[in-house]
């Protein structure tokens, strides 16, 4: 097949380059992120191959699907960005990777809250600097304390046995309970009792209708003063401003993000020499007690093979037996 590969960073086309040797596929790499406008890069090709945040709503799969793309390849587990009922009208093919490193993500979801409690992000500055003070540095012991994590599926489950391990009770949330969970000593409560009890909530669930803005202003409201909020699933889970008026309340002791829900503007790009033009995110930066990474949870080695891997994979098996174990459904 022949795939045209949008948001394209050298890494990927280096993991992708490797995982092609001896494929039928060729692949096109463009920089550029897939929109309206990009569309027409796809001209030729059987599938596109894209990321978290290009654009895929009606306007740009219709124009793909003018290109003749039969099949458009996510390479990645979420696929909020993607207008389904459009792509089934146009009989386009969406597939995922659905797991490439639960564990990739749930550490990196630890790092977050470790370097957040420790402060590590100042204490490494100012050691730089000849500033050996201990000023605002004092952190807590993981030991004894309670996290909370919602959605228990692959990154939640490996966040528990995670947390498990650092002597933590763990409370959980979901809409379906995990048995693999119950036994690594996790106690699933309702969402009230979760963020009532929790000293940490961890966020991992997927980014839907009936999960947009799961932590909002009332949700604040019902957790511990003090707490420390973490979310490395999807921006649009959490309100920030509601956030914010949390965090200047001091109720919400910390906050470590590795996702943004106006991410697309910002992540993935050099914009250091740039004014920053979204002022949400330009306080949040003014916290001495958030700690934001650009979407890199995901980004380790195992990962990005097993993201090159499993799309070829798809895209082998649509070849090959006309349909795909990782298929999105479509409504
Ligand atoms: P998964 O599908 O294995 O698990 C998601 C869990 O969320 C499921 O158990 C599901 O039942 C649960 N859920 C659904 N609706 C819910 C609700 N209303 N309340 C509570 N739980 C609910 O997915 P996963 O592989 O664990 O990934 C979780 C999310 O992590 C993905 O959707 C993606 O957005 C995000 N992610 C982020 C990165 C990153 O680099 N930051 C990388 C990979 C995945």
């Amino acid at each position: 097949m022949r795939v045209t590969m949008f948001s394209t960073k050298p890494y990927d086309e280096s993991y992708f380059d490797e995982a092609l040797e001896g494929s039928s596929h060729s692949f096109v790499y463009h920089e550029a992120p897939l929109t309206t406008s990009t569309a027409m890069l796809a001209e030729g090709s059987d599938a596109i191959c894209a990321f978290v945040n290009d654009q895929l709503d009606n306007e740009t799969i219709s124009a793909v699907a003018a290109q003749g793309v039969r099949i458009i390849a996510m390479r990645c587990a979420g696929f909020n960005n993607v207008d389904l009922k459009a792509a089934r009208a146009h009989n386009i093919k969406v597939v995922r990777v659905p797991a490439y490193s639960p564990h990739a993500v749930a550490e990196h979801t630890v790092a977050l809250l470790l370097a957040l409690n420790r402060r590590l992000y100042r204490a490494y500055n100012r050691v730089r600097d000849g500033n050996f003070s201990l000023k605002g540095l004092v952190g807590f012991d993981l030991f004894g304390k309670t996290v909370g994590v919602i959605g228990t599926g692959r990154i939640g489950q490996e966040s528990v046995r995670v947390f498990r391990g650092f002597g933590c009770e763990v409370l959980c949330f979901d809409v379906h309970e995990n048995p693999q969970v119950l036994e690594m000593g996790g106690q699933y409560v309702s969402f009230d009792e979760l963020l009532a009890r929790s000293d940490i909530v961890t966020l991992h669930c997927p980014l839907m209708e009936s999960t947009y803005h799961i932590i909002d202003e009332a949700a604040i409201q019902k957790m511990k003063p003090g707490v420390t909020l973490l979310n490395t699933s999807r921006g649009g889970l959490i309100d920030t401003k509601a956030v914010i008026e949390g965090l200047k309340a001091k109720h919400i002791g910390n906050l470590g993000i590795d996702v943004y829900e106006e991410e697309d503007n910002l992540f993935f790009e050099d914009q250091s020499g740039e004014v920053m033009q979204d002022d949400i995110f330009a306080r949040l930066l003014t916290f001495p007690n958030v700690l934001i990474t650009g979407h890199q949870a995901f980004f380790t080695e195992n990962a990005l093979r097993e993201i090159a891997r499993t799309t070829l994979a798809n895209l082998d098996q649509i070849e090959q037996e006309g349909h795909c174990d990782n298929v999105v459904a479509l409504p």
